[in-house]
């Protein structure tokens, strides 16, 4: 009966792959879409500097919604918009809107206030990369400081390797480079220093783990010795607030001081309007 339990289980499997196929084709075929439809909008989630009390910056986040899928995961939808070359054109859009809701926060609490966005690793490779982004500061009459992008860690370790880094392009020009999710690629600490960014975003996996207190502090120490600025994401308690906090983290992250939120959530929440601090 082995045999026959085995032979269930793979046509199941099958099924598996032929559904996710399909589903993957589906995504590809109506994410062409999404853009004219207006399918696709940004939520954002606060970072907060600790020793202001102050919102330091947003991270603009993509969300999707379609008739036919329901939402789909930011994640899934940018590995297909990758495979697709839809990517340049979506990512466009989220820096264009990411800019434009980044006046009305400025707006809204206070004038230093920053934006990040999100950019795929294919972006690296497009020369007109900076002068885009150049253009559409401009176009919002917005400053190349106000600007983080984000890119995680094994694009930036695939770029040490080019003598006309994108990254030292970007950084030349005052915008500022994250590297997202620190920590969850390879050889992370002997490279930290051969990637030019700007701030290390440090990965919420290392939270997880109450052991990994002497981790933080050793990439904190290390950090401030390149003269780098450190963030924290993924802070979901008091607790791990305010440990982090004492150790140098003062830049955070995460669903304890704000989930990612649209704009108009913002908009209409009175309190953080009035005071620009953060219920933290
Ligand atoms: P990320 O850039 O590392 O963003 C952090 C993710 O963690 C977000 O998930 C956020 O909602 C979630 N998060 C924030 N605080 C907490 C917390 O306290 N606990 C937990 N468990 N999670 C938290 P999201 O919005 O689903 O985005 C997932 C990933 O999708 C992002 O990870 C980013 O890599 C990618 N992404 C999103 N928008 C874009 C985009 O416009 N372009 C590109 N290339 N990637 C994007
Ligand atoms: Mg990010
Ligand atoms: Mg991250
Ligand atoms: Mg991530």
């Amino acid at each position: 009966h082995a045999k026959k339990h085995g032979k269930k289980q793979w046509v199941q499997y099958k099924t598996g792959m032929e559904n996710n196929q399909k589903r993957l084709s589906v995504i590809a075929q109506q994410l062409s879409f999404a853009l004219t439809n207006k399918e696709l909008s940004l939520h954002y989630q606060p970072v907060i500097d600790y020793s202001t009390g102050k919102i330091a910056s947003f991270e603009a986040l993509l969300r999707w919604y379609n008739d036919e899928l329901g939402f789909v995961s930011p994640e899934e939808a940018i590995s297909v918009a990758e495979e697709t070359g839809l990517i340049y054109e979506i990512e466009n859009w989220v820096l264009d809107q990411a800019l434009h809701d980044l006046l009305i926060f400025k707006d809204l609490f206070h004038t230093n206030i920053t934006m990040a966005v999100n950019l795929s690793g294919l972006h690296l490779v497009n020369p007109n990369l900076v002068d885009t982004i150049l253009y559409m500061l401009d176009k919002h009459d917005l400053q190349p400081h106000d600007l983080t992008i984000e890119l995680t860690e094994s694009v930036l370790l695939t770029d040490v390797n080019h003598s006309n880094s994108p990254i030292n392009a970007l950084t030349s020009r005052n915008i500022k480079v994250s590297i997202d999710d620190f920590g969850t690629g390879y050889s992370s600490l002997a490279y930290l220093h051969t990637i030019p960014a700007t701030t290390v975003k440090v990965d919420k996996s290392f939270l997880e783990n109450i052991n990994s207190t002497l981790t933080l502090e050793c990439i904190q120490r290390l950090v401030t010795d390149l003269s780098m600025l450190n963030l924290i994401e993924g802070i979901e308690t008091r607790e791990q607030a305010e440990l982090l906090n004492s150790l140098g983290y003062h830049l955070q992250q995460g669903y304890y001081h704000g989930r990612p939120k649209p704009i108009s959530y913002y908009l209409s929440a009175d309190t953080h309007r009035q005071s620009g601090v953060c219920d933290c």
